[in-house]
C-alpha cells in the first residue's frame, strides 16, 4: 500500500519561522536583555484591567455584535473625528478586529484576487506579503532609500500598473521609525486620484509620534479616506499586545465587503475587553499622553548610548530605534545581531530580512518599550561595544 503525503504542496513555500521567533528563542537561551520584539515589559493601567473584570462581572461574556460593540465603535468614531476631522459612521464604517493583524489579513483577502498586484513599501512589517500570496496576488516592492528611509514617489508611481489593486503603507513605520509627512500623503493622494486602487494604511503606532509632529492619517486626506482601510491596534496604544484587539475604518462600500469575510473568519471579537475599552477611551489623555511617555523612553535610551560607536537619527515614531553599527563592523546585520545576543547579551532585530533582496543597511532595530531598569542595563552594554 502506498501512502500519499498529507501535504503535497505548501500554500506558503517560502515562509520560514519569523525572525522574531528565532531571535526571541536565542535571547531566552542566552538570557539576553530582550529589545527585539515590539511589546512592553511593563503593565497596563490598572484602571483598564479593572474595567475588563468589571465587564466580565457584569455579565458581558457572550458574543458581541459581529462588527463590534456599538459603544466602542461610537467612541472610535468620535476620536477620529476630533483628531482627523473625518466622520466614520459607527454603523457601517468601523469594525472591531482581532488586532490590526486580522484587519490587515481580512482587507487583503476581501479584495485581492489571483494575479492582482499590491504595492508594498520595504522594509515592511512581515504580515502583508503572506496574506497577499495566500490570495494569489503579487507583491510589488518600493524600497525606502537609506540613510533616511525616505520614499521616492516617482519610483512609486512607476510601479503602478493596470493590475495594481491595492497599496499598503505603514506610518509611523516599523521597523525604521520614520513617518510620512503631510507632503508624502499629498503625493500619494495625487498619484492614486485617477485610479481605483484601494489603500491599506497600517497606523498601529498612530499615538507614538515624537517632537511635536502630527500623525498624518489617511483619514485626514479626503481622496485617500474614500479609498482607504485605516488599521489600528489597542495592543500598541494601551500596552496590551496580548489582548490582540484592534479595529479598522473604511467607507461603507468597502466595509460591507470586508464584513462578508470578517463574519466567517472570526464573526466577532472579545466582548468584555470591548466594553472596557469603550469606557477607557472616553478619557482622551489615555492615548494623547502616549507620545510624551514614549518620547521620554526614546530620549533616555539615546542619551545612554550617545557616546557609543553606534550612529543614529532619533526615531520619529513607533517604539523602535534603528542603530547603525557600521563604525563597529561591516559584517551582515544577522551576524552582528546574533553575536550581540550570544556574547553581549542584548537582543535586537536585524532589519535586512525586511528589505528587498535582504539589503544589509548595517542597522539593528531596538525596542525601547521597556522599563527603566531594562533600558539602563542595555545602554550600559551597548555603550561599551568597540
Ligand atoms: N502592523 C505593524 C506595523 C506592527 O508592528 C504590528 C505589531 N507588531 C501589527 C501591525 C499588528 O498589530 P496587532 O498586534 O494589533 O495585531
Amino acid at each position: 500500500m502506498t501512502t500519499k503525503p498529507l501535504i503535497s504542496k505548501s500554500k506558503l513555500p517560502n515562509v520560514k519561522t519569523t525572525i522574531f521567533t528565532t531571535v526571541g528563542d536565542l535571547a531566552r537561551k542566552h538570557k539576553a536583555i530582550d529589545l527585539s520584539q515590539g511589546f512592553p515589559n511593563f503593565e497596563a493601567d490598572s484602571k483598564l484591567l479593572n474595567l475588563v473584570s468589571q465587564a466580565m462581572n457584569e455579565g458581558h461574556n457572550q458574543y458581541a455584535p459581529m462588527a463590534g460593540f456599538y459603544g466602542l465603535r461610537e467612541i472610535i468614531s468620535e476620536k477620529i473625528e476630533s483628531l482627523h476631522n473625518h466622520f466614520y459612521d459607527p454603523e457601517g464604517e468601523i469594525t472591531i478586529t482581532v488586532g490590526a493583524t486580522q484587519a490587515i489579513f481580512t482587507a487583503i483577502t476581501t479584495f485581492i484576487n489571483k494575479d492582482d498586484e499590491v504595492i508594498v513599501v520595504k522594509p515592511a512589517y512581515d504580515c502583508y506579503e503572506p496574506a497577499i500570496a495566500l490570495n494569489g496576488g503579487k507583491a510589488v516592492y518600493v524600497q525606502l532609500n537609506t540613510p533616511d528611509y525616505t520614499i521616492d514617489w516617482v519610483e512609486f508611481k512607476e510601479k503602478i500598473t493596470d493590475r495594481t489593486k491595492m497599496v499598503i503603507i505603514n506610518t509611523p513605520h516599523n521597523p525604521t521609525g520614520t513617518i510620512f509627512s503631510k507632503w508624502d500623503m499629498q503625493q500619494l493622494e495625487d498619484i492614486l486620484k485617477p485610479t481605483n486602487i484601494i489603500l491599506l494604511s497600517d497606523e498601529v503606532y498612530e499615538h507614538i509620534i515624537f517632537d511635536g509632529q502630527i500623525h498624518e492619517s489617511a483619514s485626514r486626506f479626503p481622496d485617500l479616506a474614500q479609498r482607504s482601510f485605516v488599521c489600528a491596534s489597542f495592543g500598541k496604544t494601551f500596552h496590551v499586545t496580548g489582548w490582540k484587539m484592534g479595529y479598522c475604518v473604511a467607507p461603507s462600500v468597502l466595509m460591507a465587503e470586508f464584513r462578508k469575510v470578517h463574519q466567517f473568519a472570526v464573526f466577532c471579537v472579545d466582548h468584555p475587553v470591548q466594553r472596557a475599552l469603550s469606557i477607557y477611551l472616553k478619557n482622551s489623555s489615555h492615548y494623547l499622553d502616549l507620545n510624551n511617555f514614549y518620547q521620554e523612553k526614546r530620549d533616555f535610551f539615546l542619551n545612554g548610548i550617545r557616546l557609543s560607536k553606534f550612529k543614529y537619527k532619533p526615531t520619529q515614531g513607533t517604539y523602535f530605534q534603528l542603530l547603525d553599527f557600521s563604525q563597529i563592523t561591516m559584517e551582515e546585520d544577522e551576524i552582528i545581531g546574533k553575536r550581540l545576543i550570544t556574547e553581549n547579551k542584548v537582543a535586537s532585530i536585524p532589519i535586512s530580512s525586511f528589505n528587498v533582496n535582504n539589503r544589509n543597511d548595517h542597522m539593528l532595530r531596538f525596542c525601547f518599550a521597556k522599563n527603566k531598569e531594562t533600558l539602563e542595563k542595555a545602554v550600559e552594554i551597548l555603550s561599551k561595544l568597540k
